[in-house]
């Protein structure tokens, strides 16, 4: 799936999209990994903020670029019936990819309650679980974004 934004919000209307496809679909009992790749400024973050609104996150979602990790409960009753945590991982400055595992992501790949969202995932891919769903941005012109969407539905 492919998509093409022309301004910061589309970007994060459509990260908020894919949150309600996921809480709508009748898989659960397993994590949802999602793997960010793409351009410096190509809209991870942004997309970011807008899925974590569509699940239901009330807190203001920022790089967490320098803390590696966030995580964030999500609060709507309705939606913590299939999940209980939001995780928002940066690798930009992991030198290795074992240190994620550093972070206890093993447990929390494992648990049913979680959806984990990673930027730079490119750089962490081989300790990524098979069923890690990508998501590519790339920079198109100063406001233009192109969002691909592998193995969600298609
Ligand atoms: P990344 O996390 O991939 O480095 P960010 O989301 O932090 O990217 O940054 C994207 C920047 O580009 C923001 O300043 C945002 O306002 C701007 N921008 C302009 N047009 C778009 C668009 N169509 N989608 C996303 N961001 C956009
Ligand atoms: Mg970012």
């Amino acid at each position: 799936m492919k998509i093409l934004t022309v301004n910061s919000l589309e970007t994060k209307k459509a990260g908020q999209f894919l949150a309600k496809e996921i809480l709508k679909t009748s898989l659960v009992n397993k994590p949802l990994i999602f793997g960010l790749k793409g351009d410096l400024g190509g809209g991870k973050t942004t997309f970011i903020q807008g899925f974590a609104k569509g699940l239901g996150v009330k807190e203001k979602i920022v790089s967490p670029t320098f803390v590696i990790m966030k995580k964030f409960k999500i609060q709507s009753p309705a939606h913590r019936k299939k999940f209980n945590y939001f995780y928002h991982l940066d690798c930009y400055r992991l030198e290795k990819p074992e240190e994620i595992l550093d972070l206890g992501l093993k447990d929390i790949f494992s648990n049913a309650g979680n959806i984990i969202v990673l930027e730079w995932a490119d750089r962490v891919r081989k300790v990524l679980p098979e069923n890690t769903i990508w998501i590519k941005f790339k920079f198109i012109s100063k406001e233009k974004r192109e969002i691909t969407i592998k193995n969600f539905k298609n």
